[in-house]
C-alpha cells in the first residue's frame, strides 16, 4: 500500500478512536436543569445585575466577532492566495532561502501578521474590560502580558515549526505519520508540562495561610479521594477582578489554586463550593480526557492536512508545488483556522457536559446547594456574565452551563436531597 493509502487508513482509525473516546468518556446524557427552575432563578437575580451583565456582553460582542472574521479573512488571504507563500520566501531570503529560516522565521512571520491584524481588537477589548472595572492591570500591565504571551508562543512555535519541517526532510514520504505522533505528543506536553512552566511567568503563588478554610479544603480533598499537596493563592488581582480557582498537577504534585480575588470576594462556604467543583474535574480525570481527545484530534488533523495537501487546486491557489514546503505553511494555517471555527461548537458542547458533571460533584461533595447557588450568583455578578445568554452564542461558544442553569441544578439537587 502507498503512503497515501496508509494515511487514509490511519485517518479512519484515528477518527473512530476519537468518536469512541468522546462517546464513552464525555457525560453526554446529563438531564438538563429544568427550564422552570432556570426562569425562577433568573427572576430571583437583581434586575440591575442582569442588565449590567447583558450590557457588558453586548459591548464585547461587535469587536469580538469582527476580530474572529478579520482573523479568518487574513488566514484565508495568506493561505489561499500566493501572498502567504511570498511572505515566507521574503523572510527566508536574507538566509539564502534556507529551509530552516523559511520554516521558523517565515512561519512565525505568518502568525505575527495574524496577531498584529487582530491587535486593535484585543486593545479595544481591554478598553471595554477597563471601562467596566473588570481589568485592573492598566495599559502597561496589559502590554507586558501581551509581550510575555507572544514570547511564550514564539518559543513553542519555533520548536514546533523546526521539528515539523525537519521531519518532512528526513522522511519525505512518511512525514505525516511522524508528524501525527509529534502533534499528539506536543498536545500532551502542553497540557501537562506547560501549566507548571508557564503559570509562574504570569502569576505569583503563595501557600494559603493556615486557618479553618485551608484545613476544610485539605480535608474535603482527602475525603473526596483526591488528596492535594497544597492550597496556593494566585495574585490574580494584579490584572483582574474576576474570580476563579483550579486544580493543577497530577498525583503527588496536585495542588489547588485559588485566585486572591476569590478569597476577597466570596464567603468561605462559597470558596469551598468552587474548590469542590475543581476536585470533581480532578476526580473524573477531565484534564486527561481532554488531553486524550486533543491529542487524537491533533494527530488526525496532521494526517488530514497531508491528504488535503495533495489536492491540486488548493496548492495552485496557494502558489506552491507541495504541502510539504515551508512556503505552504500559510495554507496549513488557513485550513486549521477554518477547522477550528467549525469544531468550536462541538468542543463547547463537550466542555459544558463535563462542567455540569463537576457541578453535580460539588453539590454531592459539599451537600450545600445554598452556598453553591450563592457562589454562582457571585461568579456571575463579579465576572459580569449574562446569566441567561442568547441561545446561538451559548451553543457556539459557551464552555460552561449558564448561571441560571447552574442555579437551577442546585435547586433541583436541594429538592432531591430534601426528599
Ligand atoms: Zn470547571
Amino acid at each position: 500500500m502507498s503512503p497515501r493509502g496508509w494515511a487514509l487508513v490511519t485517518l479512519a482509525g484515528l477518527t473512530v478512536a476519537l468518536v469512541v473516546v468522546a462517546a464513552l468518556l464525555i457525560p453526554w446524557h446529563r438531564p438538563p436543569a429544568p427550564r422552570a427552575d432556570q426562569l425562577a432563578a433568573l427572576r430571583d437575580l437583581p434586575a440591575e445585575q442582569v442588565a449590567k451583565g447583558r450590557e457588558f456582553r453586548a459591548a464585547l460582542r461587535p469587536g469580538g466577532y469582527t476580530a474572529l472574521a478579520v482573523g479568518l479573512l487574513v488566514a484565508l488571504a495568506l493561505g489561499l492566495t500566493p501572498l502567504g507563500s511570498r511572505l515566507v520566501e521574503v523572510v527566508g531570503r536574507p538566509f539564502g532561502g534556507h529551509w530552516a529560516a523559511q520554516a521558523v522565521l517565515g512561519g512565525l512571520a505568518v502568525v505575527l501578521v495574524a496577531d498584529l491584524v487582530t491587535l486593535p481588537f484585543a486593545a479595544w477589548r481591554q478598553s471595554v474590560l477597563t471601562r467596566y472595572g473588570l481589568s485592573t492591570n492598566g495599559w502597561s500591565g496589559w502590554a507586558v502580558d501581551l509581550l510575555k504571551s507572544y514570547a511564550v508562543s514564539a518559543v513553542i512555535g519555533a520548536v514546533a515549526l523546526f521539528g515539523f519541517y525537519a521531519v518532512i526532510r528526513l522522511a519525505p514520504r512518511w512525514w505525516w505519520a511522524f508528524g501525527a505522533a509529534g502533534a499528539a505528543l506536543l498536545v500532551m506536553l502542553l497540557s501537562f508540562v506547560l501549566p507548571v512552566l508557564v503559570e509562574p511567568v504570569f502569576n505569583r503563588f503563595t501557600p494559603m495561610e493556615q486557618g479553618p478554610l485551608r484545613t476544610e479544603l485539605m480535608s474535603m480533598a482527602a475525603r473526596d479521594g483526591v488528596p492535594v499537596r497544597d492550597v496556593l493563592v494566585a495574585d490574580a488581582s494584579r490584572r483582574t477582578r474576576a474570580v476563579n480557582a483550579y486544580v493543577s498537577g497530577l498525583g503527588p504534585t496536585r495542588r489547588v489554586v485559588v485566585y486572591d480575588t476569590l478569597l476577597r470576594e466570596a464567603t468561605p462556604a462559597e470558596v469551598t463550593a468552587v474548590v469542590a467543583h475543581e476536585l470533581g474535574h480532578a476526580k473524573d480525570s477531565d484534564v486527561a480526557v481532554g488531553t486524550l481527545t486533543g491529542a487524537l484530534g491533533a494527530a488526525a488533523a496532521v494526517v488530514a492536512l497531508y491528504l488535503l495537501g495533495s489536492w491540486g487546486p488548493l496548492l495552485r491557489l496557494a502558489g506552491v508545488d507541495s504541502v510539504a514546503q515551508p512556503r505552504a505553511f500559510p495554507l496549513l494555517v488557513a485550513l486549521v483556522t477554518v477547522a477550528g471555527l467549525v469544531a468550536a461548537p462541538v468542543q463547547a458542547l463537550m466542555s459544558r457536559r463535563v462542567e455540569a458533571r463537576a457541578d453535580a460533584h460539588a453539590l454531592a461533595l459539599t451537600g450545600d446547594p445554598v452556598a453553591f447557588e450563592s457562589m454562582q450568583r457571585r461568579l456571575g455578578s463579579v465576572n459580569l456574565g449574562d446569566p441567561d445568554p442568547p441561545r446561538w452564542e451559548y451553543l457556539y461558544s459557551a464552555s460552561h452551563p449558564s448561571t441560571v442553569e447552574r442555579m437551577a441544578a442546585a435547586r433541583a439537587y436541594a429538592r432531591e436531597a430534601g426528599r
